[in-house]
């Protein structure tokens, strides 16, 4: 059995009594991997509040640490004092921390304009009460005005005080060990912990890479429009990718991996299975 890394694993607040059962059960199988922590998605303007603190909640009351993503677009100092506030009475000790896309018809920017800082805000409130998590783009944030601006601003957030990062999820390796390089270059030497996307359906990684700017390399998606309908394929498929893709983030010494579950455990279990971490 390879040795493991630390594992983390991604939820997003469920919006049905059902979901919310279901996670529970999701939950449980993956406790069985030994998470380092657990983070619950926002959705940008305080739109899944309750819902993220609910889930944080109950991961915390199962013994396992539960780290809220918060998102500073469109809020004030005075709302992100109160939630930090609330964070520490629950006994919340990590943060992932972001700026947000603003959702269609919000118009507001809000007192924060990026990521860095709410970071440098947090810190000054709270001193070193929190371990916070930033986002970084091994494959350049959409928005960027260039590859090197958006360097810098990752710079800028371990500057504020960031303590480890986690990727936008990725295919192509070279991209990750390059931006470590140039990150550490620039004096960013924090933990960046690769983000792991499963492949379980050709859809919807295809819809959801596009929206985020994470490229699908042209093989595997030609791969997977090949396979159409055959779910059973892409699955046995995706899982090789993702296993290798794993282990060669192992091998070139990622500290951690970070799985977005899409609140599934089935896929995660599967790759850690084909890594040799779990039974
Ligand atoms: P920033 O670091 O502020 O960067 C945003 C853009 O601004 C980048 O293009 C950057 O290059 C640019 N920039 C930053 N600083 C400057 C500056 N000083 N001058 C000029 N340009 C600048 N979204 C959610 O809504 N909810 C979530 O729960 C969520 N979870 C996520 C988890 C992870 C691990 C990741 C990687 C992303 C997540 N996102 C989430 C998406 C994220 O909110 C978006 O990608 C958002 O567009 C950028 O957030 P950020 O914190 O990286 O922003």
């Amino acid at each position: 059995m390879n040795d493991p890394i630390a594992l983390s694993f991604e939820f997003f607040p469920p919006k049905t009594p059902e979901g919310v059962d279901k996670l529970a059960v999701v939950r449980q199988q993956l406790y069985a991997l030994q998470p380092q922590f657990c983070s619950v998605t926002y959705g940008a303007g305080g739109s899944t509040q309750d819902g993220t603190l609910q889930t944080v909640q109950a991961i915390l009351a199962e013994g396992h640490q539960g780290a809220p993503h918060f998102s500073c677009i469109g809020a004030s100092r005075a709302s992100v004092r109160e939630q930090l506030v609330r964070f520490a009475a629950l006994g919340i000790r990590r943060l992932v921390a972001l700026r947000g896309d603003l959702p269609s018809g919000y118009g507001a920017f809000g007192e924060f304009k990026y990521a860095s800082e709410l970071v440098e805000f947090i810190r000054a409130e709270t001193g070193e009460q929190f371990h916070i998590e930033v986002g970084c783009y091994p494959e350049v944030h959409p928005q960027a005005r260039s590859p090197q601006a958006d360097l810098q601003a990752y710079a800028a957030k371990v500057k504020a005080g960031a303590s480890s990062a986690i990727t936008q999820y990725f295919f192509n390796s070279d991209a990750y060990f390059r931006f470590v390089e140039e990150a550490d270059k620039l004096g960013a030497a924090i933990p960046v912990v690769p983000g792991i996307m499963p492949i379980t359906s050709s859809t919807q990684l295809l819809r959801f890479s596009d929206a985020c700017g994470a490229e699908v390399p042209r093989w595997i998606r030609q791969r997977l429009q090949a396979y159409g309908d055959d779910t059973a394929s892409i699955r046995a498929f995706g899982l090789e990718v993702v296993v290798d893709l794993c282990e060669q983030m192992r091998c070139g010494g990622a500290p951690g991996l970070h799985f977005y579950t899409m609140n599934q455990s089935a896929a995660t279990l599967a790759i850690c299975r084909g890594l040799g971490w779990a039974a």
